[in-house]
């Protein structure tokens, strides 16, 4: 039996940040921590924005900071101040590497990257299964979806907020880099609720994310011509892709902490934290 004093399961936002305030606790210095996850996280494969009064303690790993956003409609547009609130932007990259450098001090934290087949609630403790070995321990916290029940039960409704972006640089100045669009509704809206979201994070580089809230998703060509077709009506013809990122957030007040046991708490979107009206998450990680 390979034992733990507590294991956490997925080490992405929410698992990485749980580590990473582990490590900055004395508490936990005695106590044997093990992270998996099927990859260690380095790469920018996420862009996380959060709103936040003043300063806060990711922002020596911010990418950009907003104080003004837009909304736009066929019947209604406006621009206006969020003070003291700012709209924060993290690069995950950053992040993830601020956080293997702390965990790198510290011994009684191991890092497996293997898949997760599953865990299992015992008798006073906790069994993980992975694709070589089994773990156990008297505290899992896990921030993996494993099933879709929340898609399965039909008390709470279940939307995906559902979208591709594009990172995108000009050649020319093109973007106002003080202001986010969060939502821009003058695109068609095909039956369902549909948006651009942007965010000019230079005056010649933004990300423009076609977003839906819907049920289902959508092939990914479908995402790429919508974007395309925006930047076409913009005039923004003169551009390179630098990067894409996709992603799919459950949207729905379906019970996920149901789902904890004595020895098994779900954290992250597992554990219900992705806001349902907004899909927000990083903020209710912190
Ligand atoms: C592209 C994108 C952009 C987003 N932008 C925002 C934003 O701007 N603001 C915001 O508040 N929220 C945002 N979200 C939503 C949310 O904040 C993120 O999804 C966040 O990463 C959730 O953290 P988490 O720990 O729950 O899940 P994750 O960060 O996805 O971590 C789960 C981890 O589990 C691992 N894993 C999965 N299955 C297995 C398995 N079987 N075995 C082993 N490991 C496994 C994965 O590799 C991953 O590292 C975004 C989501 C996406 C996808």
């Amino acid at each position: 039996m390979i034992n733990y004093d507590y294991i956490l399961v997925g080490g992405g936002a929410s698992g990485l940040m749980m580590a990473y305030r582990m490590s900055k606790d004395s508490f936990f210095d005695n106590k044997k921590i093990l992270i998996i996850d099927k990859e260690k996280k380095t790469a920018n494969d996420r862009t996380w924005c959060f709103w936040e009064k003043n300063e806060g303690e990711w922002d020596d790993v911010l990418a950009k900071t907003w104080q003004k956003i837009q909304f736009k409609s066929e019947i209604h547009s406006l621009e206006g101040s969020i003070l003291p609130y700012q709209y924060k932007m993290i690069r995950s990259e950053k992040f993830y590497h601020k956080i293997w450098n702390q965990l790198a001090n510290k011994t009684n934290i191991t890092f497996v990257e293997e898949a997760v087949l599953s865990i299992h609630q015992e008798e006073n403790s906790a069994r993980v299964v992975t694709s070589s070995a089994t773990f156990h321990s008297k505290v899992v916290i896990n921030s993996i979806v494993f099933s879709d029940e929340s898609k399965k039960q039909t008390k709470f409704p279940v939307l995906q907020q559902h979208f591709v972006g594009f990172f995108i640089k000009t050649l020319e100045d093109s973007f106002n880099n003080e202001s986010a669009t969060f939502m821009d509704f003058k695109i068609p809206q095909k039956g369902n609720t549909r948006f651009m979201y942007i965010l000019p994070y230079s005056e010649n580089e933004a990300l423009f994310e076609y977003t839906l809230f819907s049920e289902n998703l959508l092939p990914i060509s479908e995402y790429e011509t919508e974007i395309e077709n925006y930047l076409r009506e913009k005039n923004i013809t003169n551009f390179t892709i630098t990067e894409k990122e996709k992603g799919s957030i459950p949207m729905t007040c379906y019970h996920f902490w149901k789902n904890n046991s004595e020895n098994i708490i779900h954290i992250g979107t597992a554990g219900g934290w992705s806001k349902a009206s907004t899909g927000f998450t990083f903020k209710n990680t912190t």
